[in-house]
């Protein structure tokens, strides 16, 4: 039992429809094998999609792969692997759990908020280098999730960075 809740995920799974990773299959009112995805068509039937290969034309692309300090990054660069961030709901606080161990997951006690974010990143097999595959977990607590808010907003925001 995880007990994160999922709040971003940057990867290569959450496709718009109308996205070139799509290809139409045909139409039918039963799932085909090999289909990732379904639209309503009309009465019983749907419109059934697969993998098609092709490059993502939506916004919801995953992460650029990293080629090394060297390659200045580009939109067209290759992608893969994902970013995840996660958060611990409030009712599984640690304090709830401790007040009441015999129910430690009834969903009642909301009031406090469990200050820990996870943070996962998933590297695309071509950078692993020979390495270990490269899934990376940490937790931040509240002071260095400012400190990462702090930089990203600060990246957003400033004209020259350096
Ligand atoms: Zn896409």
């Amino acid at each position: 039992l995880s007990i994160y809740s999922s709040w971003l995920d940057i990867d290569d799974n959450d496709h718009e429809d109308t996205c070139d990773v799509y290809e139409h299959m045909g139409t039918g009112s039963t799932w085909p094998e090999g289909a990732v995805m379904a639209q309503t068509a009309s009465g019983d039937k749907r419109d059934f999609y697969r993998l098609s290969g092709k490059p993502c034309t939506c916004p919801n692309k995953a992460p650029i792969i990293y080629q090394g300090s060297h390659v200045n990054p580009s939109d067209d660069d290759p992608r893969g692997g994902c970013i995840d961030v996660a958060a611990i709901p409030n009712f599984l606080h640690p304090n709830v759990r401790h007040s009441r161990p015999n129910t430690p997951y009834d969903g009642e006690d909301m009031r406090f908020p469990v200050e820990f974010l996870r943070l996962t990143v998933d590297e695309d097999k071509a950078t692993y280098h020979g390495g270990q595959p490269g899934l990376a977990t940490v937790v931040l607590d509240r002071q260095q999730v400012e400190k990462l808010r702090d930089t990203l907003t600060d990246w957003l925001n400033t004209k020259e960075r350096y």
